[in-house]
């Protein structure tokens, strides 16, 4: 299959071969692309309700287990929050590239309600990249926030229950666990960064240069059509290891057998959507 980068956001690397057959002349990608222009309608007053509410409830008990983190820090524990966290944060961009490469592989924006819903951003993403730099934080973020209510909440209940004792000896668990929420949380926040070229502030383009985030350069690997590879989105670290252990070739090859169903047959569908 042809590849091609069809990110245009950064001036460079937009080549590609000459459209072929029916379509030619059509839009190929960007926001004046038929599908996205399609995708993008999709959007409802419903979903946005969905977004705010997520929003709100998880930067609360964010805020809330935050602070009660701080409240029972002990020097002690230094070695083991650190390890926490590194676990947290690799376990988060592991969980981004299996939802990303769930979404962008198999399901259909038709699924009822979910597809139109959650499938939905990940097809607008691919034809018109440049899209989430233009959505608003909300819609950003809502889902992923959604994700983080419940274990944020049930932190956040331990934290009222439990005897300081208890909260002693779950302290790193939990480090572990805030940290996963947080990147899980602000995955999408790291993507539409490293989809940003022009305003970022410096600290961000600071934390890309030093891949704690996702690096722009190191995203462009996964928006080469067909978007088969480097699926993780929070860091990226994990992208080399499994592009080389051939990991999620091996999945697909495995749900192909199994079902029948092909890899991406839904992306390539909206992509091919040029009238
Ligand atoms: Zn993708
Ligand atoms: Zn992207």
């Amino acid at each position: 299959m042809a590849r091609m980068v069809n990110e245009n956001d950064c001036g460079e690397e937009t080549q590609s071969p000459e459209p072929q057959g029916p379509g030619r002349g059509a839009a190929r990608w960007g926001p004046q692309h038929a599908g996205a222009r399609e995708l993008a309608n999709l959007y409802s007053p419903g979903k946005r309700c969905q977004e705010w509410i997520s929003v709100i409830l998880c930067f609360s008990l964010m805020a809330f287990n935050f602070i009660h983190l701080l409240a029972n820090f002990h020097l002690g524990h230094s070695w083991s929050i650190l390890l926490g966290i590194v676990a947290g944060i690799l376990t988060a961009d592991f969980a981004s590239g299996l939802v990303h490469w769930g979404a962008d592989t198999w399901g259909s924006v038709d699924l009822p309600i979910f597809g139109k819903a959650f499938i939905r951003p990940f097809r607008e993403h691919h034809i018109d990249p440049t899209a989430i730099t233009r959505h608003d934080f909300i819609e950003t973020n809502g889902d992923n926030c959604m994700l983080t209510i419940i274990p944020l909440a049930n932190m956040a209940f331990n934290f009222l229950t439990l005897s300081p004792a208890e909260i002693y000896h779950i302290y790193s668990w939990y480090c572990y666990l805030f940290a996963l929420g947080i990147f899980v949380t602000l995955t999408n926040q790291i993507h539409k960064w490293s989809h940003t070229y022009f305003g970022l502030p410096r600290w961000v383009v600071f934390l890309q240069d030093c891949h704690i985030i996702l690096p722009r350069k190191h995203h462009r690997i996964h928006h080469v059509a067909p978007h088969e590879t480097y699926f993780c989105i929070t860091t990226g670290w994990l992208n080399y290891p499994l592009e080389k252990l051939g990991f999620w070739r091996s999945v697909e090859d495995l749900i192909q057998g199994v079902t029948g169903e092909k890899p991406r047959a839904d992306d390539l569908k909206w992509a091919q959507k040029v009238k």
